[in-house]
Protein backbone atom coordinates (compact mmCIF):
# COMPACT_ATOMS: atom_id res chain seq x y z
CA UNK A 1 0.00 0.00 0.00
CA UNK A 2 2.69 2.22 0.91
CA UNK A 3 4.57 1.76 -2.52
CA UNK A 4 2.23 4.48 -4.29
CA UNK A 5 2.32 7.58 -2.03
CA UNK A 6 6.03 6.93 -1.13
CA UNK A 7 6.90 7.47 -4.40
CA UNK A 8 4.53 10.75 -4.99
CA UNK A 9 6.56 12.37 -1.70
CA UNK A 10 9.55 11.15 -3.15
CA UNK A 11 9.48 13.21 -6.04
CA UNK A 12 7.49 16.08 -4.21
CA UNK A 13 10.81 15.79 -1.77
CA UNK A 14 13.02 16.07 -4.68
CA UNK A 15 11.04 19.01 -6.28
CA UNK A 16 11.55 20.69 -2.75
CA UNK A 17 15.22 19.96 -3.00
CA UNK A 18 15.57 21.37 -6.79
CA UNK A 19 13.81 24.49 -6.04
CA UNK A 20 16.49 25.65 -3.19
CA UNK A 21 13.80 25.19 -0.58
CA UNK A 22 14.17 22.23 1.20
CA UNK A 23 15.50 23.21 4.70
CA UNK A 24 17.56 21.47 6.58
CA UNK A 25 18.20 21.99 10.36
CA UNK A 26 21.44 22.66 12.13
CA UNK A 27 22.09 21.11 15.02
CA UNK A 28 23.16 22.94 18.39
CA UNK A 29 24.99 21.18 21.37
CA UNK A 30 24.86 23.80 24.16
CA UNK A 31 22.18 25.84 25.49
CA UNK A 32 20.38 28.28 23.50
CA UNK A 33 22.31 32.06 24.24
CA UNK A 34 24.18 34.63 22.88
CA UNK A 35 26.75 32.48 21.58
CA UNK A 36 26.39 29.09 21.33
CA UNK A 37 28.22 25.86 19.54
CA UNK A 38 26.94 23.73 16.49
CA UNK A 39 27.80 20.23 15.79
CA UNK A 40 30.49 20.73 13.61
CA UNK A 41 32.12 22.00 16.48
CA UNK A 42 31.92 25.82 15.87
CA UNK A 43 30.99 28.45 18.28
CA UNK A 44 28.71 31.05 17.17
CA UNK A 45 27.26 33.83 17.65
CA UNK A 46 23.26 33.78 17.25
CA UNK A 47 21.54 35.95 15.63
CA UNK A 48 18.09 34.56 14.87
CA UNK A 49 16.61 33.23 18.25
CA UNK A 50 13.51 34.86 19.47
CA UNK A 51 15.52 35.19 22.95
CA UNK A 52 14.78 38.57 22.23
CA UNK A 53 15.64 39.36 26.94
CA UNK A 54 18.30 36.16 27.11
CA UNK A 55 16.07 34.42 29.36
CA UNK A 56 16.11 31.37 27.78
CA UNK A 57 19.34 30.27 29.35
CA UNK A 58 18.75 33.08 32.81
CA UNK A 59 20.55 31.22 35.80
CA UNK A 60 16.81 32.07 37.65
CA UNK A 61 14.68 31.13 35.62
CA UNK A 62 16.51 27.31 35.23
CA UNK A 63 16.63 27.58 39.23
CA UNK A 64 12.76 28.14 39.17
CA UNK A 65 12.24 25.16 36.32
CA UNK A 66 14.24 22.86 38.75
CA UNK A 67 12.93 23.79 41.89
CA UNK A 68 9.10 23.43 40.48
CA UNK A 69 10.64 19.81 39.36
CA UNK A 70 10.49 18.60 42.78
CA UNK A 71 7.73 20.50 44.27
CA UNK A 72 5.21 19.82 41.90
CA UNK A 73 6.45 17.17 39.83
CA UNK A 74 7.39 17.12 35.61
CA UNK A 75 3.92 16.43 33.76
CA UNK A 76 0.14 16.35 34.48
CA UNK A 77 -1.43 13.96 32.39
CA UNK A 78 -4.04 15.50 32.10
CA UNK A 79 -5.99 18.68 30.37
CA UNK A 80 -6.71 21.98 32.83
CA UNK A 81 -11.00 21.00 33.78
CA UNK A 82 -9.96 17.17 34.83
CA UNK A 83 -6.83 16.99 36.53
CA UNK A 84 -4.45 19.18 35.32
CA UNK A 85 -4.78 22.67 37.35
CA UNK A 86 -2.00 23.27 39.87
CA UNK A 87 -1.88 26.00 41.96
CA UNK A 88 0.75 27.33 40.06
CA UNK A 89 -1.36 27.18 36.85
CA UNK A 90 -3.67 29.79 38.08
CA UNK A 91 -0.86 31.93 39.73
CA UNK A 92 0.80 32.68 36.01
CA UNK A 93 -2.54 33.34 34.60
CA UNK A 94 -3.13 36.25 37.42
CA UNK A 95 0.36 37.36 36.98
CA UNK A 96 0.18 37.35 33.66
CA UNK A 97 -3.18 39.65 34.04
CA UNK A 98 -1.69 41.72 36.42
CA UNK A 99 1.35 42.45 33.82
CA UNK A 100 -0.96 43.39 30.67
CA UNK A 101 -3.47 44.91 33.25
CA UNK A 102 -6.44 42.56 32.01
CA UNK A 103 -9.00 40.44 34.20
CA UNK A 104 -7.52 37.03 33.39
CA UNK A 105 -5.63 34.95 31.31
CA UNK A 106 -6.03 31.53 29.87
CA UNK A 107 -2.90 29.25 29.80
CA UNK A 108 -2.66 27.11 26.13
CA UNK A 109 0.29 24.74 25.34
CA UNK A 110 1.30 26.84 22.36
CA UNK A 111 0.43 30.66 20.91
CA UNK A 112 -0.21 28.85 17.85
CA UNK A 113 -3.06 27.14 20.00
CA UNK A 114 -4.49 29.98 21.30
CA UNK A 115 -4.76 31.54 18.03
CA UNK A 116 -5.91 28.32 16.62
CA UNK A 117 -8.70 28.60 19.82
CA UNK A 118 -9.45 32.15 20.00
CA UNK A 119 -12.51 32.83 17.58
CA UNK A 120 -14.47 29.71 17.21
CA UNK A 121 -15.95 29.99 20.64
CA UNK A 122 -16.57 33.67 20.31
CA UNK A 123 -17.95 34.55 16.67
CA UNK A 124 -20.12 32.59 14.56
CA UNK A 125 -21.57 33.05 10.73
CA UNK A 126 -23.20 36.37 11.58
CA UNK A 127 -20.17 37.73 12.51
CA UNK A 128 -16.43 39.40 11.13
CA UNK A 129 -13.18 38.55 11.27
CA UNK A 130 -11.29 41.22 9.86
CA UNK A 131 -7.51 40.47 9.53
CA UNK A 132 -4.53 41.88 8.47
CA UNK A 133 -2.85 40.28 5.11
CA UNK A 134 0.49 39.30 6.74
CA UNK A 135 -1.04 38.34 10.30
CA UNK A 136 1.06 34.65 11.63
CA UNK A 137 -0.02 31.68 9.97
CA UNK A 138 -1.74 30.13 13.46
CA UNK A 139 -4.19 33.30 13.09
CA UNK A 140 -4.80 32.13 9.54
CA UNK A 141 -5.67 28.88 10.67
CA UNK A 142 -7.97 30.08 13.79
CA UNK A 143 -9.97 32.37 11.39
CA UNK A 144 -10.28 29.05 9.01
CA UNK A 145 -11.73 26.77 12.11
CA UNK A 146 -14.57 29.57 12.63
CA UNK A 147 -17.49 29.98 10.47
CA UNK A 148 -17.33 33.80 10.85
CA UNK A 149 -17.04 36.20 7.47
CA UNK A 150 -13.72 37.07 6.85
CA UNK A 151 -12.45 40.39 5.48
CA UNK A 152 -8.64 40.52 4.31
CA UNK A 153 -7.08 44.30 4.44
CA UNK A 154 -3.86 45.02 2.92
CA UNK A 155 -0.60 44.91 5.52
CA UNK A 156 -0.66 48.07 7.86
CA UNK A 157 -3.22 49.61 5.74
CA UNK A 158 -5.82 52.08 7.59
CA UNK A 159 -7.62 53.26 5.08
CA UNK A 160 -7.93 49.40 3.32
CA UNK A 161 -8.93 48.48 6.81
CA UNK A 162 -11.64 51.02 7.09
CA UNK A 163 -12.81 49.94 3.20
CA UNK A 164 -13.27 46.23 5.18
CA UNK A 165 -15.22 47.78 8.48
CA UNK A 166 -17.59 49.62 6.26
CA UNK A 167 -17.92 46.33 4.24
CA UNK A 168 -18.77 44.29 7.56
CA UNK A 169 -21.25 46.96 9.34
CA UNK A 170 -23.89 44.74 8.62
CA UNK A 171 -22.67 41.36 11.10
CA UNK A 172 -23.28 41.30 14.38
CA UNK A 173 -19.68 41.72 16.02
CA UNK A 174 -16.79 42.36 14.51
CA UNK A 175 -12.73 41.98 15.30
CA UNK A 176 -10.37 43.18 13.92
CA UNK A 177 -6.98 41.33 14.30
CA UNK A 178 -3.13 41.63 13.51
CA UNK A 179 0.18 40.77 14.62
CA UNK A 180 1.43 43.35 17.07
CA UNK A 181 4.73 43.19 15.57
CA UNK A 182 5.48 41.86 12.23
CA UNK A 183 7.94 39.43 12.43
CA UNK A 184 9.11 39.14 8.69
CA UNK A 185 9.49 42.69 8.55
CA UNK A 186 10.18 43.72 12.60
CA UNK A 187 7.46 46.80 11.96
CA UNK A 188 4.86 47.44 14.35
CA UNK A 189 1.41 47.47 13.84
CA UNK A 190 -0.60 50.56 13.71
CA UNK A 191 -2.46 49.88 17.24
CA UNK A 192 -3.67 53.61 17.67
CA UNK A 193 -5.27 54.08 14.41
CA UNK A 194 -6.66 50.47 14.47
CA UNK A 195 -8.06 51.43 17.60
CA UNK A 196 -9.55 54.48 16.68
CA UNK A 197 -11.22 52.78 13.51
CA UNK A 198 -12.52 50.05 16.34
CA UNK A 199 -14.15 52.90 18.03
CA UNK A 200 -15.66 54.41 14.80
CA UNK A 201 -17.18 51.06 13.76
CA UNK A 202 -18.27 49.15 16.58
CA UNK A 203 -15.56 46.40 16.77
CA UNK A 204 -13.27 44.56 18.88
CA UNK A 205 -9.38 44.48 18.47
CA UNK A 206 -7.16 41.47 18.89
CA UNK A 207 -3.04 42.10 19.24
CA UNK A 208 -0.70 38.98 18.35
CA UNK A 209 2.08 40.15 21.19
CA UNK A 210 4.35 37.06 20.18
CA UNK A 211 7.48 39.06 18.80
CA UNK A 212 6.59 42.50 21.29
CA UNK A 213 5.73 40.98 24.75
CA UNK A 214 8.55 41.52 27.37
CA UNK A 215 10.11 44.19 25.31
CA UNK A 216 8.07 46.49 22.92
CA UNK A 217 6.65 49.60 24.92
CA UNK A 218 8.72 51.74 27.82
CA UNK A 219 8.58 48.50 30.42
CA UNK A 220 7.63 45.87 27.81
CA UNK A 221 3.96 45.57 27.92
CA UNK A 222 3.64 45.13 24.11
CA UNK A 223 2.47 47.11 21.24
CA UNK A 224 -0.44 48.91 23.00
CA UNK A 225 1.94 50.19 25.59
CA UNK A 226 3.70 51.18 22.68
CA UNK A 227 1.32 52.97 20.76
CA UNK A 228 -0.55 54.71 24.12
CA UNK A 229 -2.98 52.56 24.09
CA UNK A 230 -3.35 50.24 26.84
CA UNK A 231 -6.35 49.17 27.62
CA UNK A 232 -7.64 49.26 24.75
CA UNK A 233 -6.63 45.92 22.94
CA UNK A 234 -9.88 43.47 24.01
CA UNK A 235 -7.74 40.24 23.45
CA UNK A 236 -4.08 39.68 23.67
CA UNK A 237 -2.77 36.52 22.72
CA UNK A 238 0.81 35.85 23.54
CA UNK A 239 3.47 32.94 23.46
CA UNK A 240 5.96 32.10 26.58
CA UNK A 241 8.10 30.41 23.37
CA UNK A 242 10.19 33.64 22.73
CA UNK A 243 11.10 36.40 24.75
CA UNK A 244 9.47 34.97 28.02
CA UNK A 245 11.82 32.06 28.59
CA UNK A 246 11.53 30.74 25.13
CA UNK A 247 10.58 26.97 26.42
CA UNK A 248 6.87 26.89 25.41
CA UNK A 249 3.65 27.34 25.97
CA UNK A 250 1.00 30.15 25.25
CA UNK A 251 -1.63 32.64 26.60
CA UNK A 252 -4.25 34.80 25.90
CA UNK A 253 -5.27 37.28 27.88
CA UNK A 254 -8.34 39.90 28.48
CA UNK A 255 -11.92 40.38 29.19
CA UNK A 256 -13.00 38.08 32.13
CA UNK A 257 -16.24 36.68 29.92
CA UNK A 258 -13.86 36.38 26.89
CA UNK A 259 -11.42 34.29 29.00
CA UNK A 260 -14.53 32.38 30.70
CA UNK A 261 -15.94 31.62 27.46
CA UNK A 262 -12.43 30.36 26.04
CA UNK A 263 -12.28 27.66 29.09
CA UNK A 264 -15.84 26.78 28.23
CA UNK A 265 -15.14 26.12 24.69
CA UNK A 266 -11.85 26.51 23.05
CA UNK A 267 -10.67 23.27 21.78
CA UNK A 268 -7.24 23.30 22.55
CA UNK A 269 -7.74 24.32 25.97
CA UNK A 270 -10.25 21.24 26.02
CA UNK A 271 -8.66 18.89 24.19
CA UNK A 272 -4.61 18.72 25.21
CA UNK A 273 -2.58 18.79 27.67
CA UNK A 274 -1.63 20.91 30.57
CA UNK A 275 1.28 23.20 30.55
CA UNK A 276 4.27 21.35 32.07
CA UNK A 277 4.94 22.64 35.64
CA UNK A 278 8.50 22.99 35.06
CA UNK A 279 7.68 25.73 32.62
CA UNK A 280 4.67 26.83 34.52
CA UNK A 281 7.14 27.92 37.60
CA UNK A 282 9.99 28.96 35.42
CA UNK A 283 7.20 31.51 33.34
CA UNK A 284 6.21 32.78 36.90
CA UNK A 285 9.56 33.72 37.76
CA UNK A 286 9.76 35.12 34.33
CA UNK A 287 6.90 37.31 35.34
CA UNK A 288 8.46 38.56 38.03
CA UNK A 289 11.32 39.79 36.92
CA UNK A 290 9.70 41.27 34.06
CA UNK A 291 7.03 43.37 36.48
CA UNK A 292 10.02 44.45 38.88
CA UNK A 293 13.09 45.88 36.60
CA UNK A 294 13.03 46.92 32.84
CA UNK A 295 16.58 46.59 32.92
CA UNK A 296 16.30 43.56 29.95
CA UNK A 297 14.43 45.49 27.22
CA UNK A 298 16.73 48.52 27.86
CA UNK A 299 19.87 46.78 27.29
CA UNK A 300 17.91 45.36 24.66
CA UNK A 301 16.80 48.65 23.02
CA UNK A 302 20.58 49.94 23.53
CA UNK A 303 22.14 46.80 21.68
CA UNK A 304 19.44 47.17 18.78
CA UNK A 305 20.51 50.70 17.90
CA UNK A 306 24.46 49.18 18.71
CA UNK A 307 24.07 46.88 15.83
CA UNK A 308 21.84 48.59 13.44
CA UNK A 309 23.85 51.68 13.61
CA UNK A 310 26.90 49.31 12.33
CA UNK A 311 25.11 47.76 9.77
CA UNK A 312 23.60 51.16 8.33
CA UNK A 313 27.17 52.97 8.09
CA UNK A 314 28.50 50.23 6.45
CA UNK A 315 26.15 50.44 3.68
CA UNK A 316 23.43 47.34 3.69
CA UNK A 317 20.34 47.85 3.30
CA UNK A 318 18.04 46.88 6.24
CA UNK A 319 14.12 47.33 6.93
CA UNK A 320 13.28 50.87 8.97
CA UNK A 321 11.34 50.12 12.36
CA UNK A 322 11.49 50.41 15.57
CA UNK A 323 11.63 46.33 16.59
CA UNK A 324 14.85 44.32 17.73
CA UNK A 325 14.48 42.11 14.47
CA UNK A 326 16.40 43.70 11.97
CA UNK A 327 16.23 42.47 8.26
CA UNK A 328 19.43 42.92 6.30
CA UNK A 329 17.72 43.39 2.44
CA UNK A 330 19.63 41.31 0.02
CA UNK A 331 16.82 40.65 -2.15
CA UNK A 332 17.97 37.76 -4.40
CA UNK A 333 17.15 33.95 -2.96
CA UNK A 334 20.47 32.80 -4.07
CA UNK A 335 22.35 35.45 -2.14
CA UNK A 336 20.81 34.82 0.94
CA UNK A 337 21.50 31.54 0.97
CA UNK A 338 25.44 32.19 0.26
CA UNK A 339 25.64 34.95 2.60
CA UNK A 340 24.19 33.00 5.49
CA UNK A 341 26.36 29.45 4.44
CA UNK A 342 29.54 32.47 4.74
CA UNK A 343 28.34 33.94 7.80
CA UNK A 344 28.51 30.82 9.67
CA UNK A 345 32.22 30.33 8.46
CA UNK A 346 33.19 33.41 9.76
CA UNK A 347 31.06 32.11 13.46
CA UNK A 348 27.83 34.03 13.16
CA UNK A 349 24.65 31.94 12.57
CA UNK A 350 21.81 33.69 10.99
CA UNK A 351 19.45 32.24 8.08
CA UNK A 352 18.38 33.70 5.02
CA UNK A 353 14.55 34.39 3.62
CA UNK A 354 12.84 34.04 0.80
CA UNK A 355 9.94 33.38 -1.00
CA UNK A 356 7.59 31.93 -0.56
CA UNK A 357 8.74 33.22 3.31
CA UNK A 358 8.75 36.60 2.02
CA UNK A 359 7.81 38.31 -0.54
CA UNK A 360 9.32 37.53 -4.20
CA UNK A 361 12.33 39.76 -4.61
CA UNK A 362 12.39 40.49 -0.76
CA UNK A 363 15.45 37.82 0.08
CA UNK A 364 16.89 38.94 3.34
CA UNK A 365 18.86 37.89 6.25
CA UNK A 366 16.95 38.11 8.98
CA UNK A 367 18.79 39.45 12.02
CA UNK A 368 17.16 39.54 16.04
CA UNK A 369 19.27 40.73 18.73
CA UNK A 370 18.96 40.15 22.28
CA UNK A 371 19.89 41.83 25.36
CA UNK A 372 21.80 38.29 26.19
CA UNK A 373 24.03 39.58 23.05
CA UNK A 374 27.40 41.56 24.12
CA UNK A 375 28.76 44.54 22.74
CA UNK A 376 31.84 41.59 21.37
CA UNK A 377 29.09 39.94 20.43
CA UNK A 378 27.30 42.29 18.40
CA UNK A 379 30.87 43.59 16.90
CA UNK A 380 31.55 40.03 15.74
CA UNK A 381 28.30 39.47 13.82
CA UNK A 382 28.78 43.28 12.36
CA UNK A 383 32.60 42.57 11.19
CA UNK A 384 30.95 39.04 9.81
CA UNK A 385 28.64 41.14 7.96
CA UNK A 386 30.91 43.55 6.39
CA UNK A 387 33.16 40.98 5.86
CA UNK A 388 30.61 38.20 3.75
CA UNK A 389 28.98 41.63 2.28
CA UNK A 390 32.16 43.13 0.26
CA UNK A 391 33.26 39.35 -0.89
CA UNK A 392 29.69 38.95 -2.63
CA UNK A 393 30.04 42.67 -3.71
CA UNK A 394 26.88 43.06 -1.67
CA UNK A 395 28.76 46.71 -0.12
CA UNK A 396 31.53 48.48 -1.36
C1 LIG B 1 5.83 32.28 17.04
C2 LIG B 1 4.49 32.85 16.80
C3 LIG B 1 3.34 32.15 17.14
C4 LIG B 1 3.38 30.74 17.66
O1 LIG B 1 3.94 30.70 18.94
P1 LIG B 1 4.19 29.26 19.61
O2 LIG B 1 4.02 29.50 21.06
O3 LIG B 1 5.58 28.87 19.23
O4 LIG B 1 3.18 28.32 19.06
C5 LIG B 1 2.11 32.78 16.95
N1 LIG B 1 2.03 34.03 16.46
C6 LIG B 1 3.13 34.73 16.11
C7 LIG B 1 2.99 36.12 15.57
C8 LIG B 1 4.40 34.17 16.25
O5 LIG B 1 5.47 34.85 15.89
Amino acid sequence: MYGKIKDHLQSELKAIDEAGIYKRERVITTPQGASVSVNTGEDVVIMCANNYLGLSSNEDVIQAAKDTLDSHGFGMSSVRFICGTQDIHKELEAKIAKFYGTEDTILYAAAFDANGGVFEPLFGAEDAIISDELNHASIIDGVRLCKAQRYRYKHSDMSDLEEQLKKAQDQRFRIIVTDGVFSMDGDIAKMDEICALADKYDALVMSDECHSAGFIGKTGRGVPEHCGVNGKVDIITGTLGKALGGAMGGYTTGKKEIIDMLRQKSRPYLFSNSLAPSIVGASNKVFDILSSTTELRDTLEENTTYFKDQIVAAGFDIKPGNSPIVPIMLYDAALSQKFADMLLQEGVYAIGFFYPVVAKGQARIRTQISAAHSKADLDKAAAAFIKVGKALSVID
